[in-house]
């Protein structure tokens, strides 16, 4: 057999797929799962969205778009993006349409590090884990940031002047955040583009996709700090906001990188779906009360989830600020029902309680003096949320009585 790459073998995945293989084995075995594992909108897109998309079909919007998107896409998602960021200029020759924004964290990454020459590149940790498995795969030097549950979950200022050395290249940030929930606000981001001044050779990748499931207060993009939108890579995307997660469609902004962006486009995808653009376009240029009536209740059952978690025997949860996931500290469960961490307190959650959560190290190697923790993704119906709660804590009363 022929050998397959380093780079291949080693290259990392989203642990949230592996698990959501496990849940759907218990399921088709007969067990009776509720699951919290998978992080997108339990809505379908919505109706004006659909009806976009059809006539796109029957129209013959069929071949391929230019790499950068339809104009029409362009336009309308520069405008969108200056809006949602407080009229920050943003041009459309300045945006890229992607096939989701998933594909920008490469690109980004790509074409600011050369592989193997020592490239640095600073991101969240507990994070998304697609940004440390693309840093490594692409050469570069990954450089965990920690996020501190006493900060509500954003990171320290001060940390990330720690890191910086003459080999930074990028700064990965990422708010309303996934897996914590939490949000980096106006006065953490204008400590972290002050601490970025004197580093003008430093890009800023915003992962923005959860820009419109940020619940307190208005919205605030580093981009928006002074001088930071030449460096600042924006991106954004129809995926969350308008539940169109299968649909592959994402914006990425910078008025310098955005052509690079489109080669890399030309190299790979080619073009991101002609008809899922015509159906963005309507998403974003159409009426909002979907997308409105979505984020109304996506905010009231993170109300219901952290108000429920917190009356569980051995669990903390802060208030999240944004997304839709929810972190609970179950460090003193795992102590309670005598695990050794929250990865063994998952696995027995799942096959004693049948209750399907993420744990922390799917997100990140520890951070070391943050405790345990798992990830609840609350896209899930109200009832689901009661039974699934009202199991874990019965499932730690249980096993509290047995350890005792
Ligand atoms: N960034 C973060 C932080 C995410 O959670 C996700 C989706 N899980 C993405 C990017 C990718 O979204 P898209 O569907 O637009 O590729």
């Amino acid at each position: 057999m022929p050998e397959i790459s380093r780079r291949a073998a080693n290259l990392g995945t989203e642990n949230a797929f592996v698990v959501l293989a496990e849940v759907n084995a218990l399921a088709r075995a007969g067990a009776d799962i509720v699951s919290f594992c998978i992080g997108q909108p339990d809505f379908p897109a919505p109706e004006n969205v659909q009806e976009a998309a059809i006539r796109a079909v029957r129209g013959g919007k069929h071949g391929y778009t230019p790499s950068a998107g339809i104009d029409e896409l362009r336009e309308a998602a520069a405008k969108y993006m200056s809006r949602v960021r407080g009229g920050l200029p943003i041009r459309a020759e300045d945006v890229v349409v992607g096939a989701g924004a998933k594909p920008f964290i490469a690109y980004a990454i790509l074409s600011t590090t050369d592989h193997g020459a020592g490239d640095e590149v600073i991101y969240p940790n507990p994070g998304f884990p697609i940004y440390e498995s693309q840093i490594a795969a692409h050469g570069a030097v990954p450089v965990p940031i920690h996020l501190r549950e006493a900060r509500g979950f954003a990171f320290d200022p001060a940390d990330l002047e720690g890191l910086i050395t003459p080999r930074t290249k990028l700064l990965i940030l990422n708010t309303p955040q996934n897996p914590t929930g939490g949000t980096l606000d106006r006065k953490t981001l204008e400590a972290i583009a002050a601490i970025l001044k004197p580093h003008p050779r430093i890009w800023v990748y915003a992962d923005e996709i959860y820009s419109r499931l940020a619940y307190e207060g208005e919205f605030f993009s580093i981009a928006q700090a002074p001088g930071m939108v030449e460096r600042t890579i924006i991106s954004d995307g129809a995926s969350k906001t308008w539940a169109m997660t299968g649909w592959r469609i994402g914006f990425a902004a910078n008025p310098a990188l955005a052509p690079v962006f489109t080669r890399w486009i030309t190299n790979t995808d080619s073009c991101a779906s002609q008809i899922s653009q015509w159906a963005a376009l309507e998403a974003v240029t159409g009426p909002q009360d979907a997308a409105e009536r979505m984020r109304r209740s996506f905010l009231e059952r993170r109300d219901l989830i952290v108000r429920l978690l917190n009356e569980v025997p051995g669990v903390k949860c802060l208030v999240p600020g944004g997304a839709f996931y929810a972190w609970p500290n179950v460090t003193e469960a795992c102590r309670l029902i005598g695990a050794a961490d929250s990865e063994e307190f998952r696995k027995r959650l799942l096959n004693e309680a049948g209750v399907a959560v993420l744990a922390d190290i799917h997100f990140g190697s520890r951070v070391p003096g943050e405790g345990q923790h798992v990830r609840f993704s609350y896209a899930a119906s109200k009832e689901a949320i009661e039974k699934g709660v009202a199991r874990m804590a019965e499932f730690i009363r249980r096993n509290t009585k047995k350890a005792a």
